[in-house]
């Protein structure tokens, strides 16, 4: 699960406000929101960074961003959109290296992204 923080969220050693789990993905709330609705998606096997993703990844992959859709669509923000983003290393502003997926929702997004 990995020694991040959130394999500590997995492991339920810290709390999370958790919106949607099934075997394999995890999600939650970010605990410093960027939009009315900010969700983090991740797998329960710890995959550090995206460049960090095999084939053998790609149906996991494709989970965690289904379930983003379709929590997305749940709440309701289907029609009006919402973004997903993945950060990957320093350039891509990633800070927490457990691969997950930004859902932001509830607002006008800009772009391009700082
Ligand atoms: P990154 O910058 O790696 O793409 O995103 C990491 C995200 O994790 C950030 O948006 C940050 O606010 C969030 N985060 C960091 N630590 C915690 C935590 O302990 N709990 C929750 N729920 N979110 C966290």
């Amino acid at each position: 699960m990995g020694d991040t923080i959130f394999g500590k969220i997995i492991k339920r050693e810290i709390p999370a406000d958790i919106v949607y789990e099934d075997d394999e993905v995890l999600a939650f709330r970010d605990l410093n929101p960027q939009a009315p609705v900010h969700v983090l998606f991740i797998p329960k096997r710890a995959i550090a960074t995206l460049n960090d993703a095999t084939p053998d990844d790609a149906a996991l992959l494709g989970k965690m961003l289904l379930a983003a859709a379709n929590y997305a669509k749940q709440q309701g923000f289907a029609e009006d959109g919402y973004r997903t983003v993945v950060n990957c290393n320093t350039h891509g502003g990633q800070t927490v290296y457990h691969l997950h997926v930004h859902l932001l929702a509830g607002r006008r997004m800009t772009w391009p992204p700082g």
